[in-house]
């Protein structure tokens, strides 16, 4: 077996602190501002130039949080409801024989913030601290295909929930909003494609999911997502 041994270019600082409630592919929450923080010896501004004139990229990364040492030939994805098998190939699943994942994002603009050499984006389903293999422009002309075939996904999961904030959720955005300004809108995003696991549809716990530095706690109710609050983080 040939081995090949990659370098890592860079690192995702984003405001999905865990894996849980992260969208399921890039572009569901476009309002998540995230930053790829270019490392050392890769942080030449260079190696971006011409890179500013695309709208969107490609990244390759690692999901470091989905090793495993046995990998299995197939998955359940979440799209199919979590209960039917695809083949591994034939899914965006985290568990592959390699854990290399590829997001299409909106590159918003590229900058030096404290020496750091930044490439700002948004609309990522990537955790914190995902650590970046490479960085290609997208070609609208060579890849925006609009007479593909989509297998089991073909369009978008339909399914949109409605979100309603509770006073006190909705007084919590204000607050954050000089810190946070997109705060509520991500919140909406992100909860409008309900992250629960498929199978439970029916019940009505209360989640958290951590963005920022806050633990989200939410419930669902019949096609409503209510939004109970934002509590500080406890790690
Ligand atoms: N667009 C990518 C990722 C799809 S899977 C691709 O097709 O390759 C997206 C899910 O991966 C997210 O919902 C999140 O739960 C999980 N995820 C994100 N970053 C991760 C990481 N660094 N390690 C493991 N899982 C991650």
């Amino acid at each position: 077996m040939t081995q090949f041994t990659l370098n890592q270019i860079g690192i995702i600082h984003s405001c999905y602190k865990e894996k849980f409630g992260i969208p399921r592919q890039p572009g569901q929450v476009p309002a998540a501002k995230a930053t790829l923080e270019l490392l050392p010896p890769y942080d030449r501004e260079e190696a971006l130039e011409g890179l500013e004139g695309f709208s969107h990229i490609w990244i390759s990364f690692v999901f470091h949080q989905a090793q495993r040492e046995q990998w299995k030939p197939m998955v359940r994805p979440p799209r199919l409801g979590g209960n039917k098998r695809v083949g591994v190939f034939a899914s965006r699943s985290p568990f592959r024989p390699n854990p290399i994942g590829l997001s299409l994002v909106e590159l918003d603009g590229i900058g030096k913030e404290n020496g750091k050499l930044l490439l700002h984006i948004r609309g990522i389903d990537l955790v914190d601290g995902t650590p970046v293999l490479d960085i290609k422009p997208y070609l609208p002309y060579a890849e925006a295909l609009t007479d593909a075939r989509g297998g089991f996904a073909k369009v978008a999961p339909e399914k949109i929930f409605s979100v309603e904030f509770s006073p006190q959720a909705e007084a919590q955005c204000r607050e954050k909003e000089n810190e946070i300004p997109e705060l509520r809108t991500v919140i909406e995003q992100l909860l409008q494609h309900d992250p629960r696991p498929a199978y439970s549809e029916l019940d009505d716990r209360i989640y958290g999911i951590r963005i920022y530095d806050f633990d989200l706690k939410w419930q669902a109710e019949e096609g409503t997502i209510r939004v109970i609050a934002l509590e500080p983080a406890i790690n």
